[in-house]
């Protein structure tokens, strides 16, 4: 790796802020039976780990999406590459997401399964970044906030590496 790397996350604190958020799901799901949607790629790791700190019944789904236009900041015009499959009507759902930014994708992608009408709607996020947020969403679930810097490892990537990696790393340019 050229660019100058910072380790922000170990193993163990990523296992224990994993293990925190399953706990206050663990309470708060109980008897809702949820479904979780995974916004593809980078919270896939996560989710692996989350669920099997889960102990109650529960479904995945995946959904992706793409940054409209070749801007590389988010513009918040999303397209929806891969829709989930599972029908959410009256269905509670948690959104589960690597790391909110603007949190544009995310905004956008939770108005997109509102329609679909849910019983339920909240989101779950590893990462929080302490920048200000140019779309208002409310995250429930929270693991950490991380200073305004591009983070890679346990499932962000830069130009689709470094997911593998099993600590959470800053990159700068
Ligand atoms: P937004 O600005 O819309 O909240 O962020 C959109 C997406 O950009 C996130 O879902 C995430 O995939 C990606 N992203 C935002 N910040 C970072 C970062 O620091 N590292 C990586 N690898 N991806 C990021």
């Amino acid at each position: 790796m050229a660019n100058k790397t910072k380790r922000l996350l170990g193993k163990r604190d990523i296992k224990r802020g994993v293990k925190k958020l399953a706990q206050e799901l663990n309470n708060d799901y109980r008897d809702r039976s949820p479904i979780l949607v995974c916004i593809l790629k980078g919270a896939v790791v996560f989710l692996a780990d989350l669920i099997r700190e889960l102990n109650f019944p529960l479904r995945i789904d995946f959904i992706s999406v793409s940054s409209y236009g070749d801007s590389s900041r988010t513009s918040g015009v999303v397209k929806i590459i891969k829709d989930i499959s599972i029908d959410i009507e009256g269905e509670n759902v948690l959104l589960v997401e690597d790391i909110v930014d603007t949190g544009l994708t995310l905004s956008y992608i939770f108005d997109f399964l509102k329609r679909k009408n849910p019983r339920s709607l909240k989101i779950c996020a590893l990462l929080e970044k302490r920048v200000k947020r140019t779309k208002k969403i409310k995250i429930d679930y929270r693991g950490f906030t991380v200073p305004n810097k591009y983070v890679i490892g346990y499932g962000l990537d830069f130009s689709e590496k470094y997911r593998n990696l099993p600590e959470i790393i800053t990159m700068e340019f």
